[in-house]
């Protein structure tokens, strides 16, 4: 597919929300892009129209076998008021990696991309610039054949729509509390743990749910199997400070590649501060916060950034980190990540876009 990509404006522009009432996910700009997929025709038509509700056969794949796919990334005015990505092509190579595993075709990456950036300079009257705010870019393919026959669609749509966000968690870069889930569990190794589809979000509302009940943000999710290895924090990947080792949970499968994680790692790394992608059960963790050693637990993900861990409920301890208060390490990452992210401090590695 080489089309051009047709644009269609918008006759009215919506009133745009102040900076403080933004929240996540809650509005959406003037306009988003959609191509179609035909097996025959391959992907096709490229558009950008006015943001507009979909119309979908109540057969669809997407609402009975979930065949769907997302990612999701942010731009970020700069002072000098231009727009910036952060790795926006690692989104891409991921949202191909989920394809492949949901039997969705592949697509272009570049062409994607370029929807992308075309995609937010006609609305880039939207991206925020106070602090602490962004454009969350939500691009996403859903199955839209009618047929009820549990096989790969024959049809698919690609979008991408825009939301001006603020914060994550109302919390901000405050630590938040976590819920050690040792009953649910969100993936296993042969599933689609790695793969951005809805069925893992939707799998792990409920424990969410019982988590927030008893006063926690997010939950801790073990591993699948024996619920004795950490895998990663609510949809963020996880980080602890052990002795002066950076930990984090090896990807085996069942835990989706993040694209923050890695920034991370590579920014512990040019740091000297080592950093270890390994096997880490819940026994090690409480073991180091008893004998002192388990120093600070933080997030990571494209939506909060850093997200430190101010206390872990497990069982019936309730692990207090740092008097509940965020780290150095947690705060430090937080500032230099996002300073790169807004061009406040200058990209050494490439990363902006
Ligand atoms: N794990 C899960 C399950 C996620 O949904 C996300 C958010 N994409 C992450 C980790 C963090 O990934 P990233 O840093 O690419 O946002």
């Amino acid at each position: 597919m080489n089309q051009p990509i047709a644009i269609e404006l918008a006759a009215t522009k919506k009133t745009k929300p102040q900076a403080d009432q933004l929240g996540f996910g809650k509005y959406y700009t003037d306009h988003m892009f959609i191509m179609d997929y035909e097996a025959s025709k391959g992907w096709h038509s490229p558009r950008i129209v006015p943001y507009q509700p979909i119309t979908l056969d109540p057969a669809s794949k997407v609402f009975h076998y979930g065949q769907t796919v997302f990612e999701g990334l942010k731009a970020y005015r700069t002072d000098n008021g231009s727009i910036l990505l952060f790795r926006p092509e690692e989104n891409f190579k991921r949202l191909n990696r989920s394809n492949e595993r949901l039997s969705i075709p592949h697509l272009d990456e570049e062409i994607a991309l370029e929807a992308l950036k075309q995609l937010i300079t006609v609305d880039q009257d939207w991206i925020p610039d106070e602090d602490k705010t962004s454009l969350y870019v939500r691009p996403f393919i859903i199955a839209n054949e009618s047929s009820l026959g549990v096989a790969p669609s024959q049809n698919y749509m690609f979008m991408i729509i825009l939301s001006p966000v603020g914060s994550y968690y109302a919390e901000g870069i405050h630590p938040v509390k976590i819920f050690v889930e040792s009953e649910y569990v969100r993936a296993v190794k042969g599933g689609v743990g790695n793969a951005k589809t809805a069925g893992n979000y939707a799998a792990g509302l409920k424990a969410q749910e019982e988590a927030a009940a008893k006063g926690c943000t997010q939950v801790l999710w073990l591993d699948g199997v024996e619920r004795k290895y950490v895998e990663e924090v609510g949809s963020m990947n996880v980080f602890f400070s052990i002795n002066g080792t950076i930990v984090t949970p090896a990807l085996n499968g069942s835990i989706l590649d993040g694209i923050t994680r890695k920034s991370i790692i590579e920014l512990l790394k040019s740091w000297n501060i080592p950093v270890e992608e390994r096997k880490l059960s819940i026994g090690e963790l409480v073991e180091a916060y008893h004998n002192g050693t388990l120093e600070e637990a933080f997030g990571t993900g494209t939506a909060a950034v850093i997200s430190p861990i101010g206390e872990l409920h497990y069982l019936d301890e309730q692990l207090l980190l740092r008097g509940g208060e965020t780290g150095p390490l947690s705060r430090k990452l937080y500032e230099t990540l996002t300073g790169i992210q807004t061009g406040v401090i200058a990209d050494p590695f490439g990363w902006t876009v």
